[in-house]
Parts: C-alpha cells; sequence; structure tokens
C-alpha cells in the first residue's frame, strides 16, 4: 500500500474505545482510552507496546471477548456484541484442547456452524494441509512442537473462513528459527486468503517485518500513541536499509511510549 493509494475500505473499526475495569479492591483501571483504529479490507496492522498498555483489551473488544465501556467496534459493518465465524483468533498459549487430535481441534469450531461430520472432516483436513501439517493430522497437541501447536492453532483460527485474524502475541514463546517461517507462512496466508490481520506482538522487528501499519501504544492509561506506515514491499528483507529505518522510526515510537510505562 504506497502512501498516495487510496485506503481500503475498512473491515473493522474502533471508535473512541475505552475501557474501564474495576479490580476487587474497588481500584478502577482504564485499560484503554480514546481509541480509534480502522482496519482496512485485506491489510495486515500490528499493535505493539509494553505491558499493560491495553493491546490484549483492544483485541479482545474486536473478538467480542469483552465490550468497551464506551465507545464502538463494529466488523463488516456489524456491532461487535461477541466472538463471531467472521473473526478468527490466535492466543499466545496454544489454546489446543490436549485431549482432541490436530484434526478434531480444528474441527471443533465448525459444528456451531452447523457443518456436517464430512464437511467438518474436509475441511480441518484442507487447513491442516493448507499448514503443511496433513502428516500430523492424528497428533495429540502434546505430540507436537511448538510450532507445529500454533500453525494447528492457526489453521484452527481459520476453520470457519474468517475474514479478519486476530493474533495476540502468538509467536512469542517459538524459538527464532521457527517464529522465522510461521511469520513466512503467515504472510503467504495473508495473501492467498486475501485476510485483513491485526497482529500484537512485543517484537519491533517482527512488527516491521509484517505490517503495513503499526499501532504503538503507551500505557497508564492505555491508548495508541502513534501510528506508523510500513511502506516496503513484500518479501522484506531485513538487511535492506529501509527496513532498518522503518525499525528505528517504530523504536523511537516505543522509546516514547515506555517513558510514559516508567
Ligand atoms: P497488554 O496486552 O498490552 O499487556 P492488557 O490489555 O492485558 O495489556 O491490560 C491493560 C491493563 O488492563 C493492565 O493494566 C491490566 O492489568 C488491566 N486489565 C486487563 N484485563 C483486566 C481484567 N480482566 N480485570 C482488571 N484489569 C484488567
Ligand atoms: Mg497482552
Amino acid at each position: 500500500m504506497g502512501a498516495n493509494d487510496p485506503a481500503p475500505r475498512a473491515i473493522v473499526s474502533v471508535r473512541d474505545a475505552s475501557k474501564l475495569y474495576a479490580s476487587s479492591n474497588g481500584e478502577l483501571n482504564w485499560a484503554m482510552t480514546d481509541v480509534n483504529l480502522d482496519i482496512g479490507e485485506g491489510e495486515f496492522v500490528c499493535a505493539i507496546g509494553p505491558s499493560g498498555c491495553g493491546k490484549t483489551t483492544l483485541l479482545n473488544a474486536i473478538a467480542g471477548f469483552v465490550g468497551p465501556t464506551t465507545g464502538s467496534v463494529t466488523a463488516g459493518g456489524q456491532p461487535v456484541t461477541g466472538p463471531g465465524a467472521d473473526r478468527g483468533v490466535v492466543f499466545q498459549e496454544y489454546a489446543l484442547f490436549p485431549w482432541l487430535n490436530a484434526r478434531r481441534n480444528v474441527e471443533f469450531g465448525l459444528k456451531m456452524l452447523g457443518l456436517g461430520a464430512a464437511e467438518r472432516r474436509a475441511r480441518a483436513e484442507e487447513l491442516l494441509a493448507l499448514m503443511g501439517l496433513s502428516h500430523a493430522a492424528r497428533r495429540y497437541p502434546f505430540e507436537l512442537s511448538g510450532g507445529m501447536r500454533q500453525r494447528v492453532a492457526v489453521a484452527r483460527a481459520l476453520a470457519t473462513r474468517p475474514k479478519v485474524l486476530l493474533m495476540d502475541e502468538p509467536f512469542a514463546a517459538i524459538d527464532a528459527l521457527t517464529r522465522a517461517s510461521l511469520q513466512r507462512e503467515l504472510l503467504r496466508l495473508w495473501r492467498e486468503l486475501g485476510l485483513s490481520v491485526f497482529f500484537i506482538t512485543h517484537n519491533i522487528e517482527e512488527a516491521v517485518f509484517l505490517a503495513q501499519r503499526v499501532v504503538v501504544m503507551s500505557p497508564h492509561p492505555g491508548r495508541i500513541r502513534e501510528i506508523v506506515e510500513v511502506d516496503l514491499p513484500y518479501p522484506r528483507e531485513r538487511a535492506d536499509p529501509a527496513f532498518g529505518a522503518a525499525y528505528a522510526r517504530i523504536a523511537a515510537a516505543f522509546a516514547q511510549s515506555e517513558e510514559v510505562a516508567s
């Protein structure tokens, strides 16, 4: 997306969203305040910022797991009132069911869509193939490496054929080499499936490698500090000086947001 291209149509719109949490001792905490963000159709957006700046709260509001205290969230033009098949979610911790094999994990959400057994199975097999995991369809989570488990989690998130993929630090617990290949695979899926992706990370390099726009957040209260456009072609090269320049811009915004944190 070049600077002069028209903005894509928003598939997710967050308007003036704030979230207030009250802890059991009565303390009030604004987890996010005045968040305004559009995620365009087919756009890849990363969010970055220190711990506690409201990244997960924002993602959960888009996913429909929490309702904002003020403001609104829409997906596909409809108000978000709860989780939906149009939005797939991948968490940091492998949220796989340990008692189900890989294929059954991928099938899990499909019953609710009213698909029959044969159709559920076919779709799960198709997605496992897409993730290069056909050979592991009958393995249980404990028999899979961390990288393979996250591939299963991505397959499961894609099973309902969502337009939007929401990912909360999905590769944070994965070793560096596996992480790099997961990043490349994710970019391939993004392209092939025409997804819109909202991806949270702690890692500036990951954000520059993946995103068209990087949302830098700061805490106390959690809010958007700056949105940095990364106007570089894909596939991106970490050795490219333009990559380093984008990294430096985001690192500067991130450092400011950490000053706020301390
Ligand atoms: P991040 O993902 O950026 O680390 P979170 O969105 O998880 O940030 O949290 C933002 C703030 O809201 C933090 O101060 C956190 O302690 C608080 N918070 C998050 N979830 C809850 C909750 N369910 N109840 C109370 N406070 C919460
Ligand atoms: Mg978080």
